[in-house]
């Protein structure tokens, strides 16, 4: 999988003409799934532009409420039917926004139950990765979104996006071995505890001169990519770097 995630860039319009480009480029893919997260106030106008193509519809944050007094808040109940997926636990909503481990699950175990895919961001800050805890902060961070989950799901419902905050749009991607390493470690947290792992991809300044390298890596099984979604060349050469990288498996 390859998912876009625009964060709060374009107009709705820009948007639509964004998509209109991804489309025409990636559309047609069949070898890996490609996702567009655009902001809220953009899905319904996305949707009808990438209507009947196999691209897939995400939304990049929910709330665990139905309805109600939650102001400014979105419910998985508008964007079920809407969206194929949702986006929880970026590090820019836990750390800009102050989101708990606790309320990234409760969103998971809210979007599961609408029946949403679920793209679930992890990773560590620099600190924590100069202090050895990399990967117990992630293990975490995911045994709290299992915990918030009635049951264990199923590896076909989410994804979990491995993504070190020093590396989310900064120039700074993490070595393949970096990425690789704490990807396989995800999988076998996840077989362990939930019997099966679902797919894990790699996140953090991702782009057209890197994309190849990290998806060659046996556990990386795709990439979650900020800054360059919004460039439909660069978006589609990562795309194509996914597809070789999947068939060489
Ligand atoms: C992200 O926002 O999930 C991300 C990975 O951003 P960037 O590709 O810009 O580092």
């Amino acid at each position: 999988m390859v998912a876009g995630n625009w964060k709060m860039n374009t107009t709705v319009p820009e948007g639509v003409a964004l998509a209109r480009a991804v489309l025409e480029r990636c559309g047609a893919e069949t070898a890996v799934e490609v996702a567009v997260l655009p902001p809220f106030v953009h899905l319904w106008a996305v949707r009808e532009a990438i209507a009947a193509s196999r691209l897939l519809l995400g939304a990049q944050d929910v709330y665990w409420e139905e309805s109600g007094a939650f102001t400014g808040e979105v419910s998985p109940r508008m964007i079920a039917g809407l969206c194929d997926l949702v986006l929880v636990g970026h590090s820019e909503r836990r750390h800009l926004l102050g989101e708990t481990d606790e309320q990234t699950g409760r969103k998971f175990a809210a979007a599961r139950r609408h029946g949403l895919g679920v793209i679930v961001a992890v990773g560590e800050t620099a600190s924590e990765r100069d202090d050895g805890s990399a990967v117990a902060i992630v293990d975490r961070q995911l045994d709290a979104v299992l915990a918030a989950a009635h049951r264990a799901p199923s590896p076909d419902d989410w994804v979990v996006a491995y993504e070190p905050v020093w590396a989310i749009g900064t120039g700074r991607t993490a070595t393949p071995e970096q990425a690789q390493d704490v990807c396989a470690h995800i999988r076998e947290h996840l077989t362990a505890l939930a019997g099966a792992s679902p797919r894990v991809l790699y996140g953090g300044s991702v782009g057209a001169d890197n994309a190849a390298e990290l998806f060659a890596c046996p556990d990386i099984d795709g990439g979650l990519i900020g800054g360059a979604s919004l460039k439909p060349d660069v978006f589609a050469t990562i795309v194509a770097a996914a597809v070789t990288a999947g068939a060489a498996r």
